[in-house]
């Protein structure tokens, strides 16, 4: 019998190293009030273990980088682009592959190209981005995932589902103003939870008995695919590759960010099956990407992305991977902070409803904790409650239906005695929770407030 060993291999050695800046509290204190006690205004140089975002914060590959002397930046029909659309055709072999700079530059060009007023764009649950692209077209954005989806403590393995009961009802009652149905994998927002290929198989479905076109908004495409791997039934001995294709087949186009599976610091794409929305698409790339062959990005990029999609799908990365993001939350758990359940792909997300149950709402229990966690240990963490979602379009705030502090993982970025600290200066935050007070916002822009907010702590 071969020997089992429980150790979390990072299945990589390192090869070039960053150095990190050790600072005092009261550094990070100072420092703090000088960024209006908002994570976003820090310098990055203040911060020791950055767990802000996994977007474009990955480490690329010795492979990566010898892919990136590759890149041929002529203007037209470059290897590069070549190289680029095949890579991501054998994983999404939809007809036509169009390079955008980011995922949210692929939203805004299909949303401009079917969004509008009168319509409406169902999901599971909208990425802010394109729920904002939506919105910007005139478009209503509805999210439909199922009631476990919306449940912290909800242990069902699948919940970034799509509640088929309400997209049949949507569908019926308004089929005629959807353009598109979207399902994003994994369901960033909803806490970076699963779709399982049944529900996508499903949806896929549905929307075409009504004639309405599915895409995937599939910025963590691999992780899904991984996760149906280990808890779908039947899928446990197949290619984490062929799954992704099976995705890709039950679609007809995708809105891709490449800063986050794929490896990419920069990149995107948007990929579809129709000809003709495909040419409006590519007319409106020229306005503002580029041509259709390199859209926003240089040569060098599509090269970077073309190898980083062959490791994306590697199982012995993607093992590491999410068990390393379960280690984490596991470990939080265990020690009794309350935090979102089952642990996403991603990111682990605290509760700081349930940790700071003394700070009302309206004073950012979220915002304090992850104060408290850069104060403490240099550890930057993002609020995701109601410094971000709280202010209304009628100018109303109320308290967001969860108070979420998200650690989000770089992939390939931070090593397990890395992590190790983080699950000390969290636990050791949680159990003084109860000396952490609300802040008052004292300056606030008029959309997308939490980027640039300044808070001032109540007595
Ligand atoms: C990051 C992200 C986007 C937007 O991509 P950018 O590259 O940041 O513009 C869209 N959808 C989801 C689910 C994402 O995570």
């Amino acid at each position: 019998m071969p020997y089992e060993f429980q150790t979390i291999i990072e299945p990589f050695r390192i090869h070039s190293v960053e150095p990190l800046r050790l600072t005092s509290p009261e550094q990070r204190h100072a420092a703090m009030a000088e960024a209006g006690f908002n994570l976003f205004n820090l310098r990055a140089d203040d911060v020791l273990i950055d767990l802000l975002t996994d977007s474009g914060t990955g480490a690329m590959s010795r492979d990566q980088w010898a892919a990136i002397q590759h890149g041929d930046e002529s203007y037209a029909g470059s290897p590069s682009w070549f190289r680029f659309e095949a890579a991501v055709k054998d994983l999404f072999p939809f007809r036509h592959v169009i390079p955008t700079h980011q995922g949210r530059a692929a939203e805004k060009i299909l949303f401009t190209a079917i969004g509008g007023p009168g319509r409406v764009v169902p999901s599971n649950t909208h990425f802010d981005t394109t729920r904002a692209n939506v919105e910007a077209s005139g478009a209503e954005a509805v999210d439909l995932v199922i009631a476990e989806g919306l449940d912290p403590r909800s242990l069902h393995p699948f919940k970034g589902n799509m509640d088929l009961e309400a997209l049949d009802r949507l569908l019926r009652e308004r089929g005629a103003d959807v353009p598109v149905v979207m399902v994003t994998v994994t369901n960033n927002s909803g806490g970076g939870q699963p779709v399982s290929l049944a529900n996508l198989r499903a949806v896929s479905a549905l929307c075409h008995s009504y004639g309405v076109p599915l895409f995937l908004d599939a910025c963590r495409f691999a992780e899904n695919a991984w996760f149906i791997h280990e808890r779908e039934e039947g899928q446990s001995e197949r290619d984490v590759a062929d799954i992704v294709r099976d995705m890709a087949r039950l679609a007809d186009g995708m809105t891709m960010s490449a800063k986050k599976d794929p490896f990419g610091n920069i990149g995107g794409w948007l990929a579809l099956n129709d000809d003709g929305l495909a040419e409006r698409c590519r007319n409106l790339l020229i306005l503002t990407e580029g041509f259709p062959t390199y859209g926003g990005l240089a040569g060098r990029d599509l090269e970077a992305l073309a190898q980083g999609l062959s490791e994306a799908v590697s199982h012995d990365y993607l093992r590491y991977r999410i068990r390393s993001t379960t280690y984490l939350g596991e470990a939080l758990d265990r020690a009794g902070v309350p935090v979102v359940l089952p642990i996403g792909g991603h990111a682990v997300y605290l509760d700081a409803r349930a940790l700071l149950p003394h700070v009302e709402p309206l004073t950012y229990p979220g915002q304090a904790l992850a104060v408290a966690l850069y104060e403490a240990g240099g550890v930057r963490s993002v609020e995701i409650g109601t410094v971000m979602f709280g202010r209304h379009p009628d100018g109303s705030e109320h308290p967001a239906p969860l108070e979420l502090v998200r650690l989000a993982i770089p992939r390939r970025t931070y090593t397990q005695s890395h992590i190790d600290y983080v699950i000390e200066v969290v636990t050791a935050v949680a159990r003084d929770a109860d000396r952490l007070g609300g802040y008052r916002m004292v300056y606030e822009p008029p959309a997308l407030r939490h980027f640039t907010a300044r808070f001032e702590p109540l007595d």
